[in-house]
């Protein structure tokens, strides 16, 4: 999957809930996985971590609660968007799930249209670039909806590729990106690809966003990677 798509980790026990809950946060458009015990969430939580995670209280394995504590000490999922969910007669123990790190709960059972708003509310807040439409950093626009990106109002010619490199830049300004960062994010981690193809189509994005101007919005960081500024650097 590309970075388009919300990726939401539930962690559940209770199979009805879940099956209910993944297929209405698929049919909202977000790319849904499952775990149903807290101890693996833990293991998966460290090889991908998600847009968002909906948490259970009471897990075989790891308790929710634990999970949560492990993730705010992480630095990686310090800031993770968490919804906890908990049963009727926890409730005394909510503060605790707030107090550990929950970004908000919600106490069972729900109605799943407030659960699936929540999880939209709380995206928007967490990472307001992944929900927008249209992204634009300096003069370049990529529109999403119509697949279009333009340069100072110029449209500019992308393949398909380059469009997911560009937006997957767009959607962390500044930020610098490895070409592990960039192969996992833009083809997937189960596809293997060198290194050095992500050069290649780098150097096209640039090419085609560079097309008669002087400035370069990429920027090369030696032995680190790739960053796209919103500050436009000279270079040669
Ligand atoms: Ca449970």
């Amino acid at each position: 999957m590309n970075g388009t798509k919300a990726h939401i980790l539930i962690v559940e026990d209770e199979e009805p809930l879940t099956l209910l809950l993944r297929y209405n946060l698929e049919s909202e458009g977000y790319d849904v996985e499952t775990v149903g015990r807290g101890d693996e969430a833990d293991t998966r939580l460290k090889e991908r971590v998600p847009d968002l995670i909906v948490l259970d209280w009471m897990l075989p394995g790891l308790s929710g609660i634990e999970l949560c504590r492990r993730l705010r000490a992480r630095p990686e999922t310090k800031n993770l968007p968490i919804i906890m969910l908990t049963a009727r007669g926890e409730e005394s123990e909510r503060v605790r799930g707030l107090a550990t790190g929950a970004d908000d709960y919600i106490v069972k059972p729900f109605s799943v249209p407030e659960l699936v708003a929540r999880v939209g509310a709380l995206l928007r807040r967490a990472k307001p670039e992944r929900i927008a439409d249209v992204l634009t950093l300096g003069d370049i626009e990529l529109d999403r909806q119509k697949k279009r990106v333009s340069r100072a109002g110029r449209d500019v010619d992308l393949g398909p590729t380059e469009y997911r490199l560009l937006e997957f830049f767009m959607e962390r300004p500044g930020r610098v990106l490895s070409r592990e960062q960039l192969l996992d994010g833009v083809w997937g981690s189960e596809v293997y690809i060198d290194e050095r193809t992500v050069d290649v189509h780098v150097g096209r994005l640039r090419k085609a966003l560079n097309r008669g101007r002087a400035v370069d919005p990429i920027r090369t960081v030696r032995g680190a990677g790739y960053a796209l500024n919103d500050r436009f650097a000279k270079i040669a």
